[in-house]
């Protein structure tokens, strides 16, 4: 059996990686692809100029395979017509602006306030509303007014090898796991090496930090298996272009026990974790996402888009062994309340350690994966409710409110996880 043949349960799940193969391989792959090739899908509204918060000397990487091509307003189908259009606070989408708006209570309560109250004290109402809206978010995110925010069209800047190595992507993923992942209760002896950033840590740790590390590895895992199924070979002659396709050699030196440490195994198991908090964020999330308009910006469309996000998500509601979210953040002590602000601080600091990262290529999808499941986290930890409704009824009133930047990077950072499951199906065929 090939390394990459992984078997049993999902750790801390109660699901086994055979049916997540099967279940991803040959029923959520195919719709995602699909699906991600909508114009409500593909482009993604991003800041990729905002400076690094945290060192000064991260130099751009001058790559060829590192460029972004971004999009001209005029080419976005819904840009300009009716999203810019909005005020600046309608940023939610359809369900929350219908009787379920951030802004409508807003102006309730403020009218509720004597209305001899100054602007002053207005303006500092709506500071403290803006704070407590973000105190679910797991991710900073980019001001949408900003002049330096562009949509990129995702399906021509594909997520593969772009050459990016050395010392900038090692700081970045030894700041994500060295200053950002709980460290263990109890010291850990560590190896030689790398080892700080091994499962090794995971020594002592409680639920919830385990998650977390699982979370940021699954990622990783995810993000250098593209980086082996799209790499580029040099063209065989010297005129002839370039050619991409799966590297078994670079992906045996990553993953396999013999050249990872051993830990190549392991997390690959991470990538399956992740994908399933991911799955399960969906499954919560399917009321409100049937909900949602789903504008394109071209006629007839919005229909098509929503009645494949619909038989997506039936699929994604069939499944039965999800990630159990209820199990983290037990209680109401102080100690849980603290925990959960700690793993969510943690979160969003790795979220702007995305701007941090020198390749602009790899600075987009890290990006949008880190946005993608950092809404996972607030929808499965958003409010009180913590079970799956089963029912799309009129009713139906969700914890949380989503940004459309925040569903299109759900969606894609998830297509990102079942595209690597995928991958591995080819990368074990080419081994055999
Ligand atoms: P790295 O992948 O840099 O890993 C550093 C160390 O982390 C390893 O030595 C190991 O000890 C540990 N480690 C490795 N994997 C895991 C894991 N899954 N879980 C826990 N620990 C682990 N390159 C591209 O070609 N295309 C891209 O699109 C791309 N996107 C990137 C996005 C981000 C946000 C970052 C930070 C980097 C990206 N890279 C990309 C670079 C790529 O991830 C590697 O950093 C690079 O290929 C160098 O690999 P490496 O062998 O030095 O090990």
């Amino acid at each position: 059996a090939c390394f990459c043949k992984l078997q049993g349960e999902v750790d801390d799940c109660s699901c086994k990686v055979e049916s997540l193969d099967s279940l991803n391989n040959n029923k959520i792959y195919p719709r995602l692809k699909s699906l991600m090739t909508n114009n409500y899908f593909k482009y993604f509204k991003v800041n990729l100029k905002k400076r690094c918060p945290f060192w000064t000397d991260d130099s751009r990487c001058a790559m060829k395979d590192c460029h972004v091509n971004v999009c001209e307003p005029d080419s976005v189908p819904f840009a300009d017509k009716k999203e810019n259009k909005q005020e600046p606070e309608n940023k939610y989408s359809k369900e929350a602006q219908n009787g379920n708006h951030a802004n409508c209570e807003e102006e309730r309560e403020l009218g509720a306030l004597d209305t001899s109250l100054s602007d002053e004290s207005k303006k500092k109402f709506r500071e403290w509303k803006a704070y407590d809206d973000s105190l679910d978010m797991f991710c900073e995110i980019d001001d949408e007014h900003s002049a330096d925010v562009q949509y990129v069209d995702l399906l021509k800047n594909p997520e593969r090898y772009t050459g990016y190595k050395g010392a900038s992507p090692r700081r970045i993923w030894r700041s994500v796991y060295e200053e950002n992942c709980f460290k263990p209760a109890k010291p850990v002896a560590y190896g030689p090496r790398d080892d700080k950033l091994s499962n090794d840590c995971l020594q002592g740790m409680c639920l919830e930090k385990r998650t977390f590390y699982r979370l940021i590895s699954g990622l990783h895992t995810s993000i250098n298996i593209h980086l082996c199924d799209q790499y580029l070979f040099p063209s065989i002659n010297a005129f002839g272009p370039p050619e991409w396709g799966p590297n078994v050699k670079e992906f045996k030196k990553r993953f396999d026990p013999e050249t990872s440490d051993g830990q190549g195994p392991q997390r690959l198991k991470n990538l399956y974790f992740a994908y399933l908090v991911e799955l399960r964020a969906l499954a919560k999330a399917a009321p409100y996402l049937e909900q949602e308009e789903f504008f394109t910006g071209t006629f007839g469309h919005d229909d098509e888009v929503r009645l494949a996000v619909h038989d997506f998500l039936q699929v994604v509601r069939e499944f039965p062994e999800h990630f159990d979210e209820s199990k983290l953040f037990q209680g109401n002590s102080a100690q849980t309340k603290k925990l959960k602000i700690e793993f969510r601080d943690h979160f969003r600091n790795i979220s702007r350690i995305m701007d941090c990262v020198g390749c602009d290529k790899c600075k987009l999808w890290g990006k949008l994966q880190v946005l993608g499941m950092g809404t996972a986290l607030k929808i499965l930890f958003s409010g009180s409710s913590m079970g799956l409704a089963s029912t799309v009824s009129a009713d139906f009133k969700a914890d949380f409110q989503l940004t459309r930047t925040e569903i299109v990077a759900l969606f894609n950072a998830f297509g990102r996880l079942s595209s690597s499951i995928y991958a591995l199906e080819n990368f074990r065929a080419l081994m055999r």
